[in-house]
């Protein structure tokens, strides 16, 4: 099966920001774009994105997962970024447009259509270093995936990086291509070094999240994972897990966590990890690397809450239980 995110629809939806005003929204092809060779976003990274799916139900419906969240942080990082306001309502529209055209190509689960919302600075104008582009190119790209994890979800191995952050500590929040760019060079060094699959940063100890999911730790009825700030991704999966786990009655302590208190912790026999991403979904983590010692997390096996979780977020994304937050928009 082809990697995840390489298969693209052949269309999609778009609208450009030009002399202070959005066009109308079209359908247009998705093989290329065409940009000067100057535009800002290539050389001052004005860029932004966003990953959301759809899924299909046993009843043929089309359902996409919290889009509102999904629209409200493109918009956000592109207000953090100095890019041009998207409008929530045009955006949202974009998105059903598109993937209604697509509905027969939407996945059955557990594959779903992942929706990919690009903006970008196209102002051809590479004496803007400090300044903002005065046009942008929005549009939303559909790639049909599997499940990320069709090896079964074995328990991640992470390394603890405390020295390095992912990214400025003002810019966590944007989900932003430079971003990831910036946490490339640690992650291939923890792969090649230690064989992890990914790495937490922990800046001065302060555990924070992984290149593309936000960390969560399991112990007993209570979830911990790190209060909302400038310094990471405000996922929208942690939010949903979190609202899922209040549910179920557990505690949940949104809070700061120190990689001391969360090694201490991960020693006992009950608990457990997991990192949260549309992606991600909630998959397992096994084993801590941290100054070189590695520490199983409780059993270092999938536990029963991280299960638990894992299943009733996807129950509501696949319509086998009831959505009683009003997280779907049926198309
Ligand atoms: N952190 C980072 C850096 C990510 O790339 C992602 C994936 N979007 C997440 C967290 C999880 O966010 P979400 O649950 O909204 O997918």
């Amino acid at each position: 099966m082809a990697a995840f995110g390489s298969v693209f629809m052949p269309q999609m939806a778009l609208t450009r920001f030009e002399q202070g005003a959005w066009s109308t929204p079209q359908i247009v092809s998705a093989d290329s774009i065409s940009l000067h060779p100057g535009a800002h976003v290539l050389h001052y990274a004005s860029t932004c994105f966003e990953g959301l799916k759809a899924f299909k139900h046993s009843d043929g419906s089309i359902n996409l997962f919290r889009m509102e969240k999904n629209v409200a942080r493109l918009i956000q990082s592109s207000a953090l970024l100095s890019l041009p306001q998207p409008d929530a309502a045009t955006l949202s529209q974009m998105i059903i447009d598109i993937v209604r055209q697509y509905a027969s190509d939407v996945p059955e689960p557990p594959g779903s259509m992942y929706i990919r919302p690009t903006h970008i600075g196209t102002e051809a104008a590479i004496g803007k270093a400090a300044a903002p582009t005065a046009s942008s190119m929005l549009y939303v790209l559909l790639s049909p995936v599997g499940d990320y994890f069709a090896g079964g979800s074995k328990p991640l191995r992470l390394l603890l990086e405390q020295n390095g952050a992912r990214c400025a500590a003002h810019m966590g929040m944007v989900k932003s291509g430079g971003n990831y760019a910036s946490a490339l060079q640690p992650i291939l060094k923890a792969r090649a070094s230690v064989q992890a699959d990914q790495v937490l940063f922990c800046p001065g100890g302060d555990v924070q999240e992984t290149g593309a999911a936000n960390f969560i730790l399991i112990d007993g009825n209570e979830i911990i994972t790190k209060a909302l700030d400038s310094s990471f991704l405000h996922g929208v999966t942690r939010d949903s897990v979190l609202t899922l786990a209040r549910d179920m009655g557990m505690v949940v302590s949104e809070r700061e966590l120190s990689v001391t208190e969360l090694l201490e912790r991960a020693a006992k026999p009950g608990t457990e990890a997991a990192l949260s991403g549309t992606a991600a979904v909630l998959t397992p983590v096994g084993t801590l690397i941290a100054n070189g010692t590695e520490h199983t997390v409780g059993s270092g096996e999938a536990g029963p809450a991280t299960l638990k979780l894992r299943q009733a977020l996807n129950d509501i994304q696949w319509g086998k239980a009831e959505d009683k937050h009003g997280w779907l928009t049926k198309l």
